[in-house]
């Protein structure tokens, strides 16, 4: 039995709710303190502790429940003010495959309610991230009687029309995102193209459906010195630098940035591609999916114009966009793509598909340009004429600065704590027929 954690002020065990005083977050298949660019940790965790602190900073504590995948996690860690983040022990205390997870949901949800009765802390609303945690939400309804928002992040119906055979996600995902979609109380899309097909594939009631994109920490991501951070990174002074950041996947489109930049190779002298995100063993050789990344290099003959750098903590990307020229994001499917507005906010042009969110945040012409997923020859082209072009570069990088600034996580924390305040007020789906009340 681990010591209790005492919540400051009275016990709110017994009362009645009378408003908004505490929202329970849930992320039962990934921790927001996980080391982000690895398998299953990129935008959602940096989503779930960014909003998380910045719900309580304009005022409303927030409780993060994850499953426990170590023995030695303590139960209760803090976050930032007012954030604690809880390790549920549900399933073995080690690192399971996501797939597998569904079964433990129910001991995950009662041991969320035992921990609220146990430390004597109540919730008036749940924010759920990702399917699994909305069916826990669901689950926990019969105990606390709450309604939950929740978050798809991706769906399944989505990443299917575009993932290679063999990726595809399981069936019981798509069909509890089906259940999720007409039962959940609210649900936050990242971009007005995940609600258009909420509404028109997956048949939800519109008015449920608010869309309020994701932030960046405008204030860590923004632009540098070109050849001091080329330096910090090992990059020669003169090279053009194409960059990619985030999880090897095969839906972030890793493939089409491969035969892309075998294309760019030829046409730019001095084209290096560098990459952020991946495993590298003890001596920085690339393991796991990245291992089968460098062999394709190997392979091409372009191995000696590829740098490895792995996943790197989250404060020290500035360093590498500000050592880029242009920064390459050729997703299959991207719900958001904080990248892209990361690379934007650092005054970087942006070569993207033309996917999601994207569409919505990569200005054509602009910020950056936008290419089908699977038309490399075309990221290829784009690519190249903003390495050819230095005047374009610098143009459409002070345009992206100056679009990644509305992005600020304080105007999506008050957006989404609105959200709350309609459902611990009773409103139920009701609330989000306009638009224009989250622009
Ligand atoms: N990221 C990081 N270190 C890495 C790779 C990625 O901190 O080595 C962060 C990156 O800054 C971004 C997030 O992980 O905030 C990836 O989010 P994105 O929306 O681009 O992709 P997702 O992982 O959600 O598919």
């Amino acid at each position: 039995m681990t010591d209790t954690y005492t919540y400051p002020g009275p016990s709110v065990f017994g009362y009645e709710t009378d408003g908004l005083r505490r929202v329970a977050s849930i992320s039962v298949h990934t921790s927001p303190l996980a080391s982000l660019g690895g398998k299953d940790a990129g935008g959602m965790n940096v989503y779930v502790r960014e909003l998380s602190c910045h719900v309580a900073s304009q005022g409303l504590p927030v409780d993060i429940f994850t499953r426990r995948t170590s023995p030695d996690t303590p139960e209760v860690q803090t976050i930032c003010d007012n954030v604690n983040l809880i390790s549920i022990a549900a399933g073995p205390p080690e690192p399971v495959d996501k797939n597998t997870l569904h079964k433990y949901l129910p001991a995950f949800a009662e041991q969320m309610a035992l921990y609220a009765l146990r430390t004597g802390v109540r919730y008036d609303v749940i924010h759920a991230h990702y399917w699994l945690s909305g069916l826990t939400a669901e689950l926990l309804k019969r105990y606390w009687n709450i309604p939950y928002t929740l978050m798809f992040h991706t769906t399944a119906h989505m990443k299917n029309r575009v993932s290679p055979a063999g990726e595809q996600e399981t069936p019981l995902r798509a069909a509890s995102e089906q259940r999720l979609v007409d039962m959940a109380d609210s649900i936050i899309a990242a971009n007005p193209d995940e609600r258009a097909d909420l509404i028109w594939r997956q048949h939800a009631i519109a008015s449920k459906i608010c869309t309020i994109p994701p932030g960046v920490d405008v204030d860590l991501f923004r632009p540098g010195n070109r050849s001091q951070c080329r330096q910090a990174v090992g990059i020669d002074e003169n090279a053009k630098v194409v960059l990619f950041v985030g999880r090897i996947d095969p839906i972030k489109g890793i493939d089409t940035l491969l035969s892309a930049f075998a294309q760019v190779a030829e046409e730019v002298d001095d084209a290096v591609l560098a990459i952020v995100g991946g495993d590298l063993d003890d001596a920085g050789e690339p393991v796991g999916p990245l291992a089968v990344v460098r062999d394709r290099l190997i392979e091409s003959g372009l191995i000696d114009r590829v740098r490895f750098y792995g996943s790197q903590p989250q404060d020290r990307l500035p360093v590498f966009y500000a050592a880029a020229d242009v920064v390459s994001v050729p997703s299959r499917y991207e719900s958001f793509g904080l990248v892209a507005v990361e690379a934007m906010a650092c005054g970087v042009p942006v070569v993207a598909s033309k996917a999601g969110g994207l569409i919505f945040t990569v200005e054509e012409g602009e910020t950056g340009f936008l290419a089908p997923w699977d038309r490399p020859e075309a990221h290829a082209a784009a690519i190249a004429s903003i390495l050819r072009d230095s005047a374009l570069a610098d143009r459409m990088g002070r345009n992206g600065h100056a679009a990644a600034q509305r992005f600020s996580w304080q105007t999506v924390a008050a957006q989404v704590i609105h959200v709350y305040q309609r459902l611990a007020a009773g409103q139920r789906g009701n609330f989000c027929d306009k638009e224009e009340i989250f622009a």
